[in-house]
C-alpha cells in the first residue's frame, strides 16, 4: 500500500504523515529531507556552511570534490549536482528524538533544516539531474513495503498509481506560524514577515518550475488544514484509508 501526501511548505504534511505511519506501522519517508541533503552537500562543497567539520566525509574522494567545485565555479550546476547525487548516499534512521537524516552515515538532521538550506533547496530541486536521481531512490525505498511518503510530486510523478493520494493546503499565515515553531525548535529565530516571504518565494519556485512542479494530482483528495488540528487531519486521512 502506498500513500502519497503532497502539499506546499508548512501545510502539515510531515507531522500528519509521521502520525499515520506510526499508527499503521508503515514506513514514513520525508522526500523534502532528501532534496535538502543534496542542497546541503552542494552548499558545503562551496564552503558556505559554517560550523560543520565533516566536508571530507560527505564526499571522501578529494578528486571528486575538486571536480564538483570546478563545475560549480564554471556555473555547470547540473553537472556538479549530478556528481553529488552519484557520490552521496542518503539514509534515514528512527531515534528517540525523531527521524534522523544521514549523508554517508553522518547525521545532518539539524543542518538540513537551517535557513540557508531552506533558501536554496527549491533552486537545487529544480534540476532534472537531482529529481531523476531522487525519484529513482524513492521508488527503490518503497519496493515491497507499506509506505507513506510526503513531498511535492509523490502523487503526480513518483507514484502516479498510489493507492491513496492526499493534497494538503493551508493559508500562508497558518503555514508561517507552524514554520516559526519548527525553526525555534532548531534554535533559529526569524520574523513572521520574513517566513511569509520565504514561503511565498518557495511556493512560487516549486509550482512554476519545469520539472515536476507542485500540483494536485487529478485523483488526489484535497484537505484544507486551516482551522483543523493535526489529529483532525490525521483522522480524516485514516477514514479514507479505512
Ligand atoms: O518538504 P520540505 O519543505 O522540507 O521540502 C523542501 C523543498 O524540497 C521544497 O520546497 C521543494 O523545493 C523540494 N521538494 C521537491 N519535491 C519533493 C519534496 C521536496 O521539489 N518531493
Amino acid at each position: 500500500m502506498i500513500i502519497a501526501v503532497d502539499g506546499s511548505a508548512g501545510s502539515g504534511k510531515s507531522t500528519v504523515a509521521k502520525l499515520i505511519a506510526s499508527e499503521l506501522d508503515y514506513l514514513y519517508i520525508d522526500t523534502g529531507a532528501m532534496y535538502r541533503a543534496v542542497t546541503f552537500t552542494w552548499l558545503k562543497i562551496q564552503e558556505l556552511v559554517p560550523n560543520f567539520n565533516f566536508k571530507d566525509k560527505l564526499i571522501p574522494d578529494k578528486e571528486i570534490r575538486r571536480k564538483i567545485l570546478s563545475e560549480i565555479l564554471g556555473k555547470h550546476h547540473e553537472k556538479a549536482l549530478d556528481l553529488i547525487c552519484q557520490t552521496i548516499s542518503i539514509s534515514f534512521e528512527n531515534s528517540d528524538s525523531g527521524i534522523k537524516t544521514f549523508i554517508n552515515d553522518i547525521d545532518v538532521s539539524d543542518y538540513i533544516r537551517s535557513t540557508l538550506v531552506t533558501q536554496n533547496v527549491s533552486h537545487v530541486a529544480s534540476y532534472k539531474e537531482v529529481r531523476d536521481y531522487l525519484v529513482s531512490e524513492q521508488r527503490k525505498i518503497a519496493e515491497g513495503t507499506n509506505i507513506i511518503m510526503d513531498g511535492r510530486d509523490i502523487g503526480t510523478v513518483v507514484f502516479p498509481n498510489a493507492n491513496l493520494k492526499i493534497f494538503l493546503t493551508a493559508s500562508v499565515e497558518v503555514r508561517a506560524k507552524r514554520r516559526m515553531q519548527d525553526l525555534s525548535n532548531y534554535g533559529e529565530e526569524t520574523s513572521f514577515e520574513e517566513i511569509c516571504a520565504q514561503l511565498k518565494r518557495r511556493d512560487h519556485l516549486d509550482s512554476t518550475r519545469e520539472e515536476s512542479p507542485l500540483t494536485k494530482a487529478e485523483d488526489a483528495v484535497e484537505i484544507d488544514t486551516d482551522g483543523l488540528s493535526i489529529v483532525e487531519v490525521k483522522d480524516k486521512i485514516l477514514s479514507f484509508i479505512n
